[in-house]
Order: C-alpha cells, then structure tokens, then sequence
C-alpha cells in the first residue's frame, strides 16, 4: 500500500521491547497511521536479555534479532536507525536529530529507556570499565575476557548478575563488590543483604565485603595487559580483566529537559502512560508511572512490564483509557538449591 502523507504520523523514539511492542499494536489497529521507529542504535530490534549467550557460542547478532527486516516492511513500520534524537519542540510537534533533520510528529511515544548509573566518583574510571547494553557491548566483554578470566561486578544489580550466572555456568570467575545498589531493582535492606549475598556465593560468585569503590585503573602487564585494578576506600585494591558497574539504570531523558514535558528521574506519567502534555506518551525504563496504591510515581521494570507498558501507551494512544498494572510480583526468591531467583530475570 502506498504511504498516504496526510495520515496521522505516529512517531516513536526507541528500539526497543516498549517501542516496538507499541508499534505492532498501533498498526494492528490503525492501517492508515504512518509509523516512525526512531532509535540510537545500529542494529533492528533484539533481545538484548539473550546477551549472556555470546558466552555460550552465539556471535552472530541475526541471531538476536526478534523480527525478520521483512516484518517492517509488511508493517509499514519505518525504521530510522543510528539516529539519535538530540531534542524534542513540544510546541511545534517537532523533534531534531543530532545530524540535524527535523522531525514533524502528530503523537509521539517516547520509550528510550535507560543507562547505566555511574556514581559521580566513577566518572573518571570510564574508560576501565567495560557496559553490557548492546550487542557490540556484549561482544567486546567478550573479547577482553580470557578463558577462565575474571570479571568484577561493581554494586551488583539484577542485569550484571544475570550475566554474572551464565559467566559462572561456563567456567569463568564472577566478584561482586556489593553497594546499596546490590540486587536493583530488587529493594533489598541492609540487615536481610547478608542473606542473599551467601545466596550469591552458594551460586559460585565471589562476594567481597560491601566497600565504597573509588577509581578503576589500568593495572596490566605483559599476558594480561587488558586487567583493571579497583581501587577501593582504605587502600585496598583487586584486579580483573573485566569491571562492570552494576548500579541500577538510569532513565534516558536529557534530550528531553527542553520539551516542556515533567521529570523527575523518568518521564512523569498517569496511569495511562500520558505525559504531562496530552500529545506525548511514554513507555518503558523511561518513565515514571503514578501509582494511586502508592500515592506516588515509581519505576515498574521487568520484560513483562515493559511490553506491557508498550501495549498499554498504543491503546491509549488509539483512544482507549486503559490503566497500566504491573504484571510482576517484585520479590527476589531464595530457591530450594540455595541460590537466588528473580522474576526480573523472566522473559518470553
Ligand atoms: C543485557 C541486558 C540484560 C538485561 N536484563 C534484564 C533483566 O534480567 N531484568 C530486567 O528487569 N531488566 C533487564 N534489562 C533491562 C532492560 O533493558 C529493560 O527491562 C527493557 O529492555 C527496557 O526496554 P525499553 O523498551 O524501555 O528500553 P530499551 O530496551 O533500553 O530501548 C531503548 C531504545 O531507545 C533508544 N534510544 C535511547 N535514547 C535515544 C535517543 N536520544 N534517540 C534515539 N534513540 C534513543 C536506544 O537506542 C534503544 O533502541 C537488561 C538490559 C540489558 C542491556
């Protein structure tokens, strides 16, 4: 079918679970609608909770991809990829790209989830540490981790220690350094922390005791030229090839602080997943939810939230009033072998 320019366009910034389960609901409901997909991203959409498997053998990134290229096209879902969104002009229903196109949009759903949360004293370490949130992220940890080789996880929230199980599973040696941080988004307290901690030792991780983490050099020589040494409070230290801050996520809106449109830490949104400006949603990690049972607006994370907050922002975006409820009981599970399981680490 043609592309009908006077149809609504419907633009979404964001590749991923929350984005692209959006855009399948609005085209099953609306044919006419144009669809933009906008992401910062090189690659179509994947699964990025599959990352550990580059562990197991699977390199080639096809095998992530969770739509075929062909699916877009019989959508009628434009993709618009390696494209950064630098900031959004609410008032005219515009958005720029970095490489400074503009973008007209009727509705706009914002789903860019989040990064990882870098303590301000880590700031400098940056270039020592390894991240785990694309595929060219995963296949670089990869790369700098020998067989048998190290890893070290600093703070230790529910994505590190996912990756930390499987690199456990396939012989490689996994420290935790714990923080407050420890278990995110799981709200743990400090009293029942020790609990979960010998859980993680029972899984074969290392666990060393909570510290506050002040540098991460450089601190190899020769074979081991790529290992990192962690400096921590007292003038104690430990090395590994690879250190990964493990910290929580933190939502993705500095392009956003110009749009007119409420933050806090996300994008403040009611129950429908509406913004404080009628014609932009938002949907995912990014986005802050008022919660009436806590009176307040929270975070809601998970695979199934997510998707669920993608369908959610669609319907509404349609004309339904749908309130979003969240599909995840939220407690960390000590199992039967003594180990850790999270409802977190769930997907389908
Ligand atoms: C390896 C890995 C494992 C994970 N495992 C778990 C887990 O076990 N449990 C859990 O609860 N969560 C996990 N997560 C968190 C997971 O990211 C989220 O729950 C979920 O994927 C969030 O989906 P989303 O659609 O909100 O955002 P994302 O999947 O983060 O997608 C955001 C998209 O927005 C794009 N984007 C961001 N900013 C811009 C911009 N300015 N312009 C254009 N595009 C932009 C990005 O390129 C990306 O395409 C994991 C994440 C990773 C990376």
């Amino acid at each position: 079918m043609a592309t009908n320019h006077h149809a609504p366009h419907i633009v979404i910034i964001g590749n991923g679970v929350a984005g692209n389960q959006a855009a399948a609901l609005i085209r099953r409901r609306d044919k006419e609608c144009r669809i933009t997909v906008i992401s910062a991203g090189a690659l179509l959409f994947y699964n990025r909770y599959e990352l550990p498997d580059v562990f197991r053998g699977r390199h080639d990134w096809r095998d992530y991809l969770v739509h075929t290229p062909e699916y877009y096209d019989d959508n009628r879902i434009t993709i618009r990829r390696k494209s950064l969104v630098s900031d959004i002009n609410a008032a005219n229903r515009t958005l720029h790209l970095e490489h400074r196109e503009e973008v007209r949009y009727d509705q706009l759903l914002v789903a860019t989830g989040g990064g990882g949360y870098l303590p301000e004293q880590l700031r400098d370490s940056l270039p020592h540490l390894h991240g785990f949130s694309t595929y060219r992220d995963a296949m670089a940890v990869h790369a700098a981790l020998p067989k048998g080789g190290r890893l070290t996880l600093l703070g230790g929230d529910m994505i590190g220690l996912d990756l930390g199980r499987t690199l456990v599973e396939t012989g490689y040696r996994v420290t935790v350094i714990p923080s407050e941080r420890s278990f995110w988004p799981h709200e743990i307290d400090a009293e029942e922390q020790p609990r979960y901690l010998a859980a993680l030792e029972t899984m074969g991780f290392e666990v060393f005791a909570p510290a506050s983490v002040e540098a991460v050099e450089a601190a190899g020589k020769g074979k081991r030229k790529g290992a990192k040494r962690v400096l921590l409070e007292g003038g104690k230290s430990l090395v590994a090839d690879v250190v990964m801050p493990a910290y929580g996520i933190a939502p993705a809106v500095d392009f956003m602080s110009a749009s007119g449109v409420d933050i806090e830490r996300g994008l403040l949104v009611s129950s429908q997943l509406q913004t404080t400006r009628p014609e932009i949603w938002a949907s995912g990690d990014v986005c802050q939810i008022w919660s009436e049972t806590h009176n307040a607006y929270r975070f809601y994370y998970g695979w199934k939230n997510v998707k669920k907050m993608g369908e959610v922002a669609a319907r509404n975006m349609m004309g339904d009033d749908t309130p979003f409820k969240s599909q995840v009981d939220e407690s960390l599970i000590i199992t039967k072998k003594g180990g850790i399981h999270s409802p977190f680490w769930e997907y389908q």
